[in-house]
């Protein structure tokens, strides 16, 4: 299994280490040709604005969206969750737009207001999940095709998957707990991983 971890800014150092701990062959992807034969991509945390204005300099919108649309998985957590939505309002030039689900930037507050929260996941079943949330986004709306993963106490979406796509708008690859990245793994290899859907749209206040 081959996975690549866009490598254009933020924290992907931390994506390869967990990756390679679990036994995937993975690289850092920073041109097209880099895609190749990635049987998976993680987008991971950083300053969205900042990832997609590389992804526009460096031509890599379309080539990433035609593997997703071939089957790649794709993962994207925190600024990646953002360059996947459909739609990120205050993003201020196009993202991939792949995946059916709104979010708001910042949506908690400012980089004093992160936090961290222990969450049920119904796709893990156990402990709960470790979430660590670093001015981070909220998924404000999910289309038919998204499951949600994981929400807050107040129903707030924090992880969804639809199809090949995920999405955590904490950080995973800031823990011990490597739960979501052997999920993202199944995916990559295309493993349909049931999971206990506890609802597939949902409607938040704006
Ligand atoms: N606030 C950042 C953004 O809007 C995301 C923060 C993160 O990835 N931890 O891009």
């Amino acid at each position: 299994m081959k996975i690549g971890v866009l490598a254009l800014q933020g924290d992907f150092a931390e994506h390869v280490a967990i990756l390679t701990e679990l036994g995937a062959d993975t690289i850092e992807v920073r041109l097209p040709h880099d895609l190749d034969g990635l049987d998976g991509l993680i987008v991971p945390g950083g300053e969205s604005t900042t990832i997609a204005r590389l992804l526009h300099r460096w031509e890599l919108l379309e080539p990433i969206r035609e593997r997703v649309r071939d089957g790649m998985a794709v993962w994207g957590t925190c600024a990646g969750a953002i360059l996947l939505a459909n739609e990120a309002g205050d993003l201020d030039r196009e993202g991939l737009r792949l995946m059916d689900i709104a979010v708001e930037r910042n949506a908690f507050g400012r980089q004093v207001d992160s936090f961290e929260a222990g969450l049920l996941v119904d796709a893990f079943g156990g402990a709960p999940y470790h979430c660590i949330f670093i001015r981070a986004p909220r998924i404000r709306d999910a289309g038919p095709a998204v499951e949600v993963l994981a929400e807050l106490a107040d129903g707030t979406i924090v992880a969804a998957r639809q199809d090949n796509m995920l999405a955590s708008v904490f950080h995973p690859e800031l823990t011990d707990d490597h739960r979501f990245h052997q999920l993202f793994l199944d995916m990559a290899a295309g493993d349909v991983v049931p999971i206990e859907i506890k609802r597939t749209a949902r409607l938040a206040s704006p």
